[in-house]
């Protein structure tokens, strides 16, 4: 594959634009080598600045559940922009998309939109600590929730008590009022809580991580975490960015059967628009302003074209009851095809998959936390990652990220990446 056109915009991207990109992760300095620049996308391939196919398995990292360019969300996306793109009043279609999200959502009253993933997390979290009058939260290593300082804190070694911040400019005073646990590991979340007592407004995390790869909670670690939330008086928040409308229409909450009390949304609830959103019950939302005294706002917040976007998104997924159920088979399909490729050439792997999420560790041991997914061989995912690419397979640029299958996929595209990594394992 030749990148000349990518190579050339990313040398003029990094003279005006911090590292040449507007989200680190895209400037591949995980994986070594040149950004790949995009010029369109359709279905299930994204096509580069140099005019290179790939098959695309991270779908702008989540939101393109269906496929790109999906016609429904492009059309609903052109026709609300004839009529003005933004008015800084009240518009009908966002009482629509809350409306068709909280009949789709299980144990949910209202939805507040807002503009980004990072958006919602930091209001929930500002949200949780208002209604409960506690200020410390717990997070866990290796989970994300956007840039907001309160969640950029590292796990030290072992228990961690109070985190150390992980980015400059991140306070110490933010920093200890995080505390850091072990992802699946209930009983480093008691410990916390004891050492704690009283102080803990709420726990926040991916209820299937996929910011460390994919890492499905395990042994009830969802509903264990319920009962210690009840017990102490705090607040349980589910992060479903991610999983949110991607592993069943009601997230996480509906396949894993646990109420969280706040949820927060973003990626494939606006459609390929910058959205997020956090919901709750009436009895936690009345405390947010107007209604109540915590405030949170947003001019752009409810844009017409992101509440365009995002309800033909929802509508499409609401229609289609056997979408959940495709995506998984699809995503079993290739986590099969791979483990029997990965398997003949004796290259230690682990591949986690939940619904259409599926991250592939080099490493021998089980993948269920932080530490787990960091023993992964980088040099392998590095070497791994750009075989793939070359073979015209665009995989997340980072062992950390999780793939995400969409809708559009066909068996024969999966047929070919299979293929792919059966060339690329003879190299590793
Ligand atoms: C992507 C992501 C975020 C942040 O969303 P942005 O829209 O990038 O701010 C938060 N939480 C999770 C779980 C995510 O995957």
């Amino acid at each position: 594959m030749l990148y000349k056109r990518s190579s050339a915009l990313f040398k003029e991207a990094q003279d005006v634009i911090p590292g040449g990109v507007n989200s680190p992760v895209r400037a591949f300095k995980a994986v070594g080598g040149t950004p790949i620049f995009a010029k369109s996308a359709k279905g299930a391939y994204v096509f580069d600045e140099d005019d290179n196919q790939y098959i695309d398995y991270i779908n702008s990292w989540g939101p393109m559940i269906l496929g790109h360019a999906h016609k429904p969300v492009v059309d609903a996306v052109v026709e609300k922009a004839k009529l003005g793109t933004s008015f800084g009043m009240p518009t009908e279609i966002e009482t629509k998309i809350a409306e068709l999200a909280i009949s789709m959502v299980p144990n949910i009253d209202k939805i507040r939109f807002v503009n980004s993933g990072t958006e919602a997390c930091m209001s929930a979290v500002r949200l949780a600590r208002g209604f409960t009058g506690k200020e410390k939260i717990i997070k866990f290593a290796g989970c994300y929730h956007g840039h907001s300082d309160a969640f950029l804190i590292q796990a030290g070694s072992g228990a961690v008590t109070f985190g150390s911040p992980n980015s400059p400019g991140v306070t110490e005073g933010t920093a200890k009022d995080t505390l850091l646990a072990r992802y699946n590991d209930i009983d480093n979340v008691e410990a916390l809580i004891k050492a704690n007592a009283d102080e803990i407004a709420c726990i926040i995390l991916e209820p299937v991580a996929g910011n460390m790869g994919c890492i499905p909670p395990k042994d009830n670690f969802l509903q264990k975490l319920r009962t210690l939330c009840d017990a102490h008086n705090i607040l349980l928040i589910f992060d479903e960015v991610m999983t949110g409308f991607r592993l069943a229409k009601g997230g996480a909450q509906e396949l894993f059967n646990v109420d969280a009390d706040i949820v927060c949304f973003g990626k494939v609830i606006g459609g390929g628009l910058p959205v997020g959103a956090f919901a709750t019950r009436n009895e936690i939302m009345n405390h947010l302003a107007p209604l109540g005294a915590v405030y949170q706002a947003g001019t752009l917040s409810g844009n017409p074209l992101a509440m365009a976007a995002g309800l033909a998104m929802l509508t499409e997924i609401n229609l289609d009851d056997e979408l959940f159920t495709r995506l998984a088979e699809k995503t079993e399909y290739l986590h099969k095809g791979m483990t029997k490729i990965l398997q003949e050439h004796n290259i230690d792997h682990v591949i986690n998959r939940v619904g259409s999420m599926i991250s592939v560790h080099f490493c021998k041991d089980e993948v269920y936390d932080f530490e787990t997914s960091a023993k992964g061989n980088n040099a392998s995912f590095k070497a791994f990652f750009h075989g793939m690419l070359n073979e015209g397979v665009y995989i997340a640029p980072s062992a950390f990220e999780t793939w995400f299958l969409c809708d559009a996929l066909s068996y024969e595209d999966l047929d070919k990446t299979i293929e792919a990594v059966s060339r690329v394992a003879k190299t590793l």
